[in-house]
């Protein structure tokens, strides 16, 4: 087994090792570098854990006949090409629900944070300064909180909202079973209702930038994105316009276009965004569970 790391937080890998060592297998630990790196560590693999990179797309799965099974350290498959690996008889699997409540807490947390401009007051705390800010704070009991993407995530951040006394509407064109607390609408009705909206969907071909100018322009002025779930939902420069134009209320954003954030990027410095560095996923809890997941799956593989 060869686990590509990310930035090298995880080791040691003693549980891991052992849950291994049970059914003779071993595990190589490499820090991400470029695809040829990859190939040279795991040309003898039978299972690769991939945190972020290097893509294991259709060239670099070509190079590593012996692979039988590729888990995706984290939610959805952003670095796999499912097709290809399927076509070459490997496996995928990730961990789609490690992470669901961490997420939507960081959501939730975000939305708070910018309703109540906790970031903003906190500087003017931190400095002493006793005035009123620049807009008013937002009540979230009684707002309407728009929820796009109803899966595991969404649906429990709309949970959350409606314990807080806000209206939530949720949009997903798929989901087939969804809470009682959401109230299910159209995409258009949903931003033009919403005073805060927070996205909750996968990364495909149809959310690409699936807020842009037109679907930004839908939203209230005043309202608020909230986006914890993959930066290429958002255009960015559609975002920056909008809130150059003031035309929308404010951002609270975990996920970008480009990650990390560049020292330039125009979302920098405003006293009407939030940014986290795609932390959303991040506990200890989340760490174990994701930990357990992959290495048992990998386990109940190898034992098949
Ligand atoms: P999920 O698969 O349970 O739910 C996604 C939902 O989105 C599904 O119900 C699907 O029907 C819906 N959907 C698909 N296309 C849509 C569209 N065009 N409009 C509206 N809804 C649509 O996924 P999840 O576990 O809830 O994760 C949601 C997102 O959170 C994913 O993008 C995931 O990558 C992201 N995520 C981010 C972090 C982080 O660290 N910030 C961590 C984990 C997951």
């Amino acid at each position: 087994v060869v686990q590509v790391e990310y930035v090298g937080d995880l080791a040691p890998y003693d549980e891991e090792v052992a849950a291994l060592a049970e059914v003779g297998a071993d595990l190589t630990v490499i820090r991400a570098g470029d695809a040829d790196a990859l190939v040279d560590a795991a040309r003898d693999a039978d299972v690769i854990w991939l945190e972020w990179t290097p893509h294991l797309n259709r060239d670099v799965l070509l190079q590593l006949p012996r692979l039988g099974l590729a888990i995706r350290w984290g939610v959805g498959y952003d670095q796999i090409d499912v097709a290809a690996a399927t076509e070459l008889g490997v496996a995928v699997a990730n961990a789609p629900s490690y992470c669901t409540q961490d997420v939507a807490e960081h959501a939730a947390a975000l939305l708070l944070a910018i309703s109540r401009q906790v970031v903003y007051r906190d500087r003017q705390g931190q400095q002493g300064l006793w005035r009123h800010g620049p807009a008013p704070h937002r009540r979230l009991a009684g707002s309407t909180v728009g929820v796009i993407g109803l899966g595991r995530i969404g649906s429990h951040v709309a949970r959350i909202m409606s314990a807080f006394g806000a209206n939530v509407l949720g949009y997903d064109p798929v989901a087939t079973t969804v809470d009682a607390a959401v109230r299910r609408v159209g995409l258009e009705e949903l931003l033009a209702a919403s005073d805060f909206v927070s996205v909750h969907v996968p990364l495909t071909e149809t959310t690409r930038h699936l807020f842009d100018t037109d679907t930004l322009a839908l939203m209230r002025p005043h309202a608020v994105l909230v986006n914890t779930s993959r930066g290429g939902v958002v255009r960015q420069e559609a975002l920056v316009a909008a809130l150059d134009a003031g035309r929308l209320g404010g951002a609270a954003l975990d996920v970008f276009e480009q990650e990390p954030l560049p020292a330039d990027n125009p979302l920098r410095g405003r006293d009407n965004v939030i940014l986290t560095p795609h932390e959303g996923a991040n506990s200890p809890q989340s760490v174990r569970d994701l930990r357990r997941e992959v290495c048992g799956a990998t386990v109940e593989w190898l034992r098949t």
